[in-house]
């Protein structure tokens, strides 16, 4: 089996990459990766360019991540720009106190957002693959639940809160769940297409 190397220093990624990865029989593991610069303008670009520059620093087939919070009220923010939403030393709950006051006043049915996950995973050859993940949902009134981390207190698919969820309950459903689980069957398909040629 191919050994994957995750290209991301969010050590809740890490978490949830190797949670779900590992029953698909998709072993990650973490290295010293350069930090790089998210210039790209969507989350697919920003999760080739983290995969591919990991790819070029280990030699070995690389996967990163690339999410965010996409809010209708707000014409998609934060979006790609999730991480830097209140700023470069700001913490989770600072993020999270500003998404809720930048919607305050506006009502439930208006509340309506998805997070988003591209996943990319690039190999020495220069192949890449890209997958996206969606979960629909609404931005709370206010934070609850305690489990998981950045947006998952604020962040409501159905009437639980992403932090209301068990780790596997948030993995059925959430955007990180579906890109991954896409990703697998198609790294699946390609080492079955290199087996028959
Ligand atoms: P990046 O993908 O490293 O650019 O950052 C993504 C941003 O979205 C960070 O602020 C994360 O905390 C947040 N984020 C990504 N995935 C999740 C999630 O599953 N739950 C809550 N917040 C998330």
């Amino acid at each position: 089996m191919e050994k994957y190397i995750m290209a991301t220093h969010n050590r809740h990624k890490v978490t949830e990459l190797q949670r779900i990865l590992a029953p698909l029989g998709i072993e990650v593991a973490t290295a010293d990766l350069p930090e790089v610069e998210e210039t790209g303008a969507t989350f697919e670009e920003n999760a080739e360019l983290k995969a591919r520059s990991a790819c070029q620093a280990t030699g070995l087939p690389s996967v990163a991540d690339d999410s965010g919070i996409v809010v209708d009220a707000l014409g998609g923010a934060p979006g790609v720009y999730s991480a830097r939403y209140a700023g470069p030393d700001a913490t989770d709950e600072d993020r999270n106190r500003k998404l809720l006051e930048e919607l305050r006043g506006v009502p439930e049915e208006k509340r309506t957002a998805r997070f988003v996950s591209a996943v990319s995973c690039a190999f020495p050859n220069g192949e890449i693959l890209t997958v996206t993940g969606v979960c629909e949902g609404r931005v709370a009134f206010l934070p609850r639940g305690t489990d998981g981390f950045g947006y998952d207190p604020v962040f409501l698919v159905g009437k639980k809160t992403y932090a209301e969820l068990t780790p596997s309950e948030k993995d059925a459903v959430s955007h990180r769940g579906k890109a991954l689980r896409e990703l697998a069957a198609r790294l699946q398909e390609r080492q079955a297409g290199k087996e028959t040629r």
